[in-house]
């Protein structure tokens, strides 16, 4: 066996057996979070991207924070005390979407808040964009797409460069980023899980389906939909977990969502 190869095979023994959730991750959690931080500094320079200030729009802020909160503190992540779990609201009203970054930075378009209905169906979607970020989806895509190898030698500090040129390469896909099968799924149970112990339906992310579902039909196809196909089959998945968990599917009361919606509708 070549030697370097000897070495490689006894690093990844040591320091990057698996990671919390029991996936085999070369990038460090730090890395994560370093690569997360360089996206959100190349959506910063984006012209074509505005970001919701959060002294100017304080309320709104306040709001989702609370939503995240509550997530986070359903003792279902994993990295929750390690991911920087950052929100921006970006200011487009025709954009039906939101995403995350690695390391937690999620990003959230008025144009989605102002469409739903109520604080559950934006918890079910925050939830689901919080375990793309959680259970590391993104980073265990570029391992499959880069190679262990290449992800290694910019996990030890080798190529500087290499981390900035993914992170460009990251941030210009990650509106339209399209995962596999097995982690939407996996991003829409943990979703239920998340809100299982939230003050929000559990279910909150079918209710979300059903009402792109219902854009799409109107003829205003929301983006989230071409990067998150099969919303029957969605809803009906979502519907199973919260049955299986019984956990509980009525609409949370007194959230304050209306008034957010309200507020985002003057210009400041
Ligand atoms: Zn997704």
């Amino acid at each position: 066996m070549k030697r370097g190869l000897y070495i490689l095979i006894l690093f990844l023994g040591v320091f990057a057996a698996c990671d919390k959730n029991d996936n085999f991750v070369v990038f460090s959690v730090e890395n994560d979070v370093q690569l997360g931080a360089q996206v959100k500094a190349e959506i910063e320079k984006d012209p074509s991207m505005t970001i919701l200030s959060p002294s100017v729009y304080p309320e709104v802020y306040t709001f989702l924070n609370h939503v995240r909160d509550g997530i986070l503190n359903s003792g279902e992540i994993a990295y929750k005390d390690e991911f920087a779990w950052e929100i921006q609201v970006i200011d487009d009203d025709s954009t039906l979407n939101a995403f995350a970054t690695p390391g937690g930075y999620i990003y959230v378009y008025t144009g989605l808040i102002k469409y739903l209905d109520n604080a559950d169906d934006l918890a079910g979607v925050m939830g689901h964009e919080m375990a793309h970020a959680d259970l590391r989806h993104t980073v265990r895509n570029l391992q499959k797409t880069y190679g262990v190898a290449a992800l290694l030698s910019i996990a030890l500090g080798r190529d500087p460069n290499a981390l900035a040129q993914i992170a460009a390469q990251v941030a210009g896909q990650l509106a339209g980023l399209k995962f596999s099968r097995e982690y939407e799924t996996e991003a829409d149970e943990h979703s239920v899980e998340y809100l299982a112990k939230t003050e929000y339906a559990c279910n909150g992310a079918a209710f979300f389906f059903i009402k792109l579902t219902e854009a799409e039909q109107g003829g205003r196809p929301p983006e989230f939909l071409s990067t998150h196909p099969n919303p029957e089959n969605r809803v009906t998945n979502i519907n199973a977990k919260a049955e299986s968990l019984q956990c509980v599917t009525s609409l949370a009361t007194n959230t304050g969502y209306e008034e957010i919606k309200a507020s985002l509708k003057n210009d400041r």
